[in-house]
């Protein structure tokens, strides 16, 4: 007998239909005696009903005045309208089952609504449901909050809560149900080369999720590293095996770390370069006090190159103006980064990916590189011609 942490994401309870037919699936796998906590999304992607982006498009486009607790009561139905649907399902399909609010199910945050940081889980509630040989589904994404009301945990964080479940209750594995075969090569919609991976170390795909891949919940992979806990991801809608996230380090068939695993892409990024001289310590800092997180930074003597995100040009450009910055922006940027454990001290790399990026005309406005990542900026309408260049 397995204790399982479940995670459904949005496509995979999309409709009513669907939500039977993995309540029939969730059943086989208990009658065959595994203890399954099922962490669910709310129901679909945008225009669905229920789905996050479609509660917050009922505001118009436009939250008025409203305080970011109030926002965190309208996305966090979602994920209870989907949790007491399975649950109602798994009833009637006849086994014991309770709907669970985060709160309820143990998950406690910060006053940080939107985006809480989880600052414990008590597993008491749903190590007693266990016991009593109830399949618990929690809504994922969301928490108490220290003043009692529902904080969200940031958007895509129904894996976050599946990884802090699968720690709390000491499971031998948590499986991230999504529509993709498992974590690829490079995201599927963005190149029809992206071939589904056998293995990954939470390292690599830790980066993978730091660099923009929105396949898993970068803390979710943390929580899993630190709990020594298997992450699956696997399709709802497929056999395939899925892909295996954990401390081992994969290698090519050459017995060696792979150069390069995956590749990642970060959209809307803006690039400002500053030219002369500036104050760069107090620069820095203020830019950090206005919330911008800078990236892909280079300083030189008389120019610094960063991007941003471009939800963040207004606050950015209020500090540029108070420094008198002599800068050119570009818009519309986006970022590259190839990720591999085995990159490390292979000479030859960055040459590549040069060359497979000039060969097709591309342009980098710009590059960085860490132990096991090299990022390249580049333009957003290549994006596609670029990963596909970078993938072969
Ligand atoms: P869910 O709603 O199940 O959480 P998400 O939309 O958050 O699903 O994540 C799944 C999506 O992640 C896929 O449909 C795919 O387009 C995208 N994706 C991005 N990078 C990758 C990758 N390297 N491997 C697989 N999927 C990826
Ligand atoms: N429904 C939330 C979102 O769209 C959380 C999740 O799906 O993980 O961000
Ligand atoms: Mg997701």
């Amino acid at each position: 007998m397995a204790r399982i942490v479940q995670k459904y994401g949005g496509s995979s309870v999309a409709a009513p239909e669907q939500i039977r037919d993995l309540a029939r699936r969730i059943v086989a796998r208990h009658d065959a005696g595994d203890e399954i906590v099922v962490v669910v999304s709310a129901m679909g992607r945008l225009n669905s009903p229920y789905a996050t982006d479609t509660l917050l498009s009922l505001l118009g486009g436009n939250q008025g005045s409203l305080s970011k607790r109030e926002l965190d009561l309208l996305m966090g139905t979602g994920e209870i309208i989907s949790a007491v649907v399975l649950s109602g399902e798994l009833q009637k399909a006849g086994i014991a089952s309770e709907a669970y609010s985060g709160g309820r199910a143990g998950i406690i945050t910060d006053n940080n609504y939107t985006g809480a940081e989880v600052l414990s889980v008590d597993a008491v509630p749903l190590r007693a449901a266990l016991r009593e040989g109830l399949v618990p589904v929690v809504a994922g994404f969301q928490g108490r909050s220290l003043e009692g009301e529902l904080a969200t945990l940031g958007r895509g964080g129904s894996d976050l809560t599946a990884a802090l479940l699968g720690e709390a209750l000491d499971a031998e594995k948590v499986e991230i149900y999504t529509d993709v075969d498992g974590i690829m090569t490079t995201d599927p919609k963005l190149c029809g080369q992206a071939v589904t991976l056998e293995g990954i170390s939470y390292n690599e795909v830790f980066q993978m999720a730091d660099s923009g891949a929105k396949v898993i919940h970068k803390k979710a992979v943390e929580v899993a590293r630190r709990a020594g806990i298997p992450l699956i991801i696997k399709n709802t809608f497929s056999e395939h095996k899925g892909t295996a996230i954990t401390e081992y380090r994969y290698l090519n068939q050459t017995g060696k770390l792979r150069p390069i695993t995956a590749i990642a892409c970060r959209t809307e990024r803006v690039q400002y370069r500053i030219e002369g001289k500036l104050v760069d310590e107090d620069f820095f800092r203020e830019l950090a006090a206005a919330g911008v997180s800078i990236d892909i930074i280079n300083i030189f003597p008389d120019l610094r190159a960063f991007t941003i995100d471009a939800d963040k040009t207004g606050a950015a450009e209020a500090v540029l103006q108070k420094y008198d910055a002599c800068y050119r922006r570009t818009d519309d940027c986006t970022q590259i980064s190839l990720i591999g454990e085995g990159m490390t001290g292979v000479p030859g790399v960055m040459a590549r990916i040069l060359s497979a990026l000039m060969k097709r005309g591309i342009e980098i406005l710009q590059t960085a590189d860490s132990l096991s990542t090299i990022a390249c900026l580049i333009s957003s309408p290549k994006t596609a011609a670029a990963v596909a260049a970078l993938h072969q």
